[in-house]
């Protein structure tokens, strides 16, 4: 079992950064910095030593602190070979399915493009713990800008192939507008009604809906149940592949 915790960090007006340190030695990690103060001060609070920052994505809300953090703790950036020239400071390149150690874990970067056409998750496989960037969020998935529907079908599946009890950390707080979603198209899942009571709660005293879990996720997120009967014969496309469910549902979504 591994000892490593997690702090997530609200940045920005909705971003989530991460840090995951081991409590004993004090070694961190951060995952997409949003912005270099809040981290900062975490850092210091808790002593730790910052030894990587892993980014997920370029865009600037996951990459904003990348500068700052180095120039001050002296850490090392990694981030996806093929989208390096647009990593902030990058130090260190990694290949899709490559594994990196990090106290007792081993961390397995997973090519998920989509959302960006470099976009990446993390797996601490020893921890269970998935930082999915903007690929995968609590009841819902990213925006596609880079890539197809396709592209990111199969990235939100290889979230969804991961053990159910993996714990998913995300890079945004969008949990209650997809629930909303979910609802107008899956609105007889007796999971998801109870999942919205439960993040109303949360969200009615200012805590996080994050992290989620693969299961939760299967049972309760949408574009995870492109199989569901219910919800492809919702959509007027009973019997059709689960891609082709998908793509509707993210264009329903853009424009709920
Ligand atoms: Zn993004």
């Amino acid at each position: 079992m591994s000892q490593l915790k997690v702090n997530l960090i609200k940045c920005l007006s909705d971003n989530y950064s991460y840090i995951i340190f081991n409590p004993n030695s004090k070694k961190a990690i951060i995952v997409d910095p949003a912005e270099a103060k809040p981290l900062v001060d975490v850092v210091n609070k808790l002593n730790l030593n910052l030894e990587y920052i892993l980014i997920t994505h370029h865009h600037e809300d996951h990459v904003g602190g990348n500068i700052e953090l180095k120039n001050k703790f002296n850490c090392k950036i990694i981030g996806y070979a093929d989208d390096a020239n647009r990593i902030p400071g990058i130090d260190i390149t990694i290949k899709d399915k490559e594994i990196f150690n990090f106290e007792d874990d081993e961390i397995q970067l997973n090519f998920s493009p989509g959302h960006t056409s470099g976009h990446i998750f993390y797996y601490f496989k020893k921890s269970k713990l998935a930082f999915v960037g903007d690929v995968v969020f609590s009841l819902g998935c990213g925006r596609i800008f880079e890539g197809n529907s396709n592209d990111m079908y199969k990235s939100v599946m290889k979230i969804k192939s991961l053990p159910n009890e993996v714990k998913i950390f995300c890079g945004h707080e969008y949990t209650e507008s997809n629930l909303k979603f979910c609802l107008a198209y899956d609105e007889n899942n007796d999971h998801l009604k109870q999942r919205a009571t439960e993040v109303k709660d949360l969200r009615n005293k200012g805590l996080p809906t994050i992290p989620t879990t693969v299961l939760d996720e299967k049972n309760t997120n949408i574009f995870f149940r492109c199989n569901d009967k219910a919800i492809s014969q919702k959509l007027g496309l009973e019997g059709q592949p689960p891609e082709k469910v998908f793509k509707k549902l993210r264009e329903l979504k853009d424009n709920f």
